[in-house]
């Protein structure tokens, strides 16, 4: 279910995460809801960009794939990073254009390649011999980037183990690149989402300096592109390392290259993860063996699936006040034993139609939501969505 209603106009800029607005919006569009806050999207957004001057972002859809965040990000000049055939058709159906737009899936179909560019997406990644061959009847009109990986064991979602050529084969699949007469504009990248730190995306500018250098040497193609993928990192409750300090080190390597090399990055998670909260209503409740169990709306098979799929912890909270606290366990509302979204948290005592609010929400949360059990996603209410109404955000 697409079950994104557009909030009415707000008068003015309010803030959605603030307790009186979260009873409000519940009030008028009911329970369970994923609140964007375009204002939160356009102060991410921002901050990466003056994180990483010269680099042009594109919004990679997956996390949060909502015509809220790709108006917000178009309106800030941004561009995008697609990978279905669903993402390519939902940034259409909004006029976005298509020159703004990349397409970085590494395997594909031969439908999936047409339809990107039946929309007019131009540029490609592939990263195997099989997938340049997919690429020789358009080979006029379209451009790649060849994927390298860089293995992160420590990352959380290590993304170079499914995908992306070993750094000492890329000098032979570009070489087979132009001999099938394919136009290789440079190489792409992702070190693994949530990166604890700059290094691996250090490792892998300063190896892709070297392979783009090697591939102009031996004219293999324009070479005139990095795209350094995602990755930034978000706190989740805890401090996250600050964005202006996590992109240092980047923004000195990445001074380092050709001028002429033009540097384009995918983040994901950074832009949407803070920009939205989950706010579940309690359906029930239970005393067992002295925990008091609240049974709320959504859960791990909603919104909280990123528990699961992203290996997530989201801050919750309840809204309502209270001096004395119990120990408690917050449950999802199907009957698997499994969704149970938090244990051992002292809250104060609830009851049936209070309020469990979830931080941080935005990236993989409802992407991943599932209706198992006939339990609806969240209803997404976006807010603040122009820049008039962010009271100077
Ligand atoms: C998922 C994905 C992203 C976004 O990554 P984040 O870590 O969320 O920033 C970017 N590029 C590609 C190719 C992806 O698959």
């Amino acid at each position: 279910m697409q079950a994104s209603r557009r909030a009415r106009p707000q008068p003015r800029w309010i803030d959605p995460f603030a307790p009186e607005h979260i009873r409000r919006l519940v009030a008028e569009f009911g329970s369970p809801l994923l609140v964007i806050d375009c204002a939160r999207v356009r102060a991410q957004y921002r901050s990466l960009a003056r994180a990483l001057p010269g680099v042009d972002l594109h919004y990679a859809l997956k996390p949060l794939p909502h015509a809220a965040v790709i108006e917000t990000i178009r309106e800030e000049g941004g561009f995008f990073d697609l990978a279905t055939t669903g993402e390519v058709q939902l940034v259409s159906r909004l006029g976005v254009d298509a020159a703004r737009c990349i397409h970085t899936h590494p395997i594909k179909r031969d439908i999936d390649i047409r339809n990107a560019l039946h929309a007019g997406v131009r540029l490609f990644v592939a990263d195997n011999v099989d997938e340049l061959e997919k690429f020789i009847p358009y080979r006029a009109e379209t451009g790649l980037l060849l994927r390298v990986s860089f293995r992160a064991p420590g990352a959380v979602c290590d993304l170079s183990r499914k995908f992306g050529c070993d750094p000492e084969a890329l000098p032979g699949l570009a070489r087979r690149a132009r001999e099938l007469g394919l136009t290789v504009r440079g190489l792409s990248f992702h070190v693994g989402s949530q990166a604890p730190n700059a290094l691996k995306h250090l490792e892998a500018i300063e190896t892709c300096q070297r392979l783009l250098a090697q591939a102009r040497r031996e004219r293999l193609g324009p070479f005139d592109t990095l795209d350094i993928g995602g990755g930034f990192p978000i706190g989740y409750g805890q401090r996250a390392p600050e964005i202006g300090r996590f992109c240092a080190p980047l923004r000195k390597a990445l001074a380092k290259l050709p001028r002429r090399v033009r540097v384009i990055a995918e983040p994901g998670r950074f832009i949407a993860g803070p920009a939205a909260i989950g706010v579940a209503s309690v359906m029930g409740r239970a005393e067992r063996e002295g925990h008091w169990w609240y049974y709320l709306d959504d859960g791990l098979y909603g919104s909280y699936s990123g528990q699961i799929y992203d290996h997530a912890r989201y801050p919750v909270e309840a809204l309502r006040g209270g001096e004395e606290r119990f120990p408690s366990v917050l449950a999802g509302p199907t009957c698997d034993s499994i969704d149970v979204i938090a244990e051992n948290l002292m809250l104060p005592r609830l009851r049936p139609g209070d309020l469990i609010v979830g931080r941080s929400m935005g990236a993989y949360t409802w992407a991943s939501a599932s209706e198992f059990n006939f339990f609806p996603r969240a209803t997404v209410v976006a807010v603040n969505r122009h820049p008039g109404d962010a009271g100077g955000v």
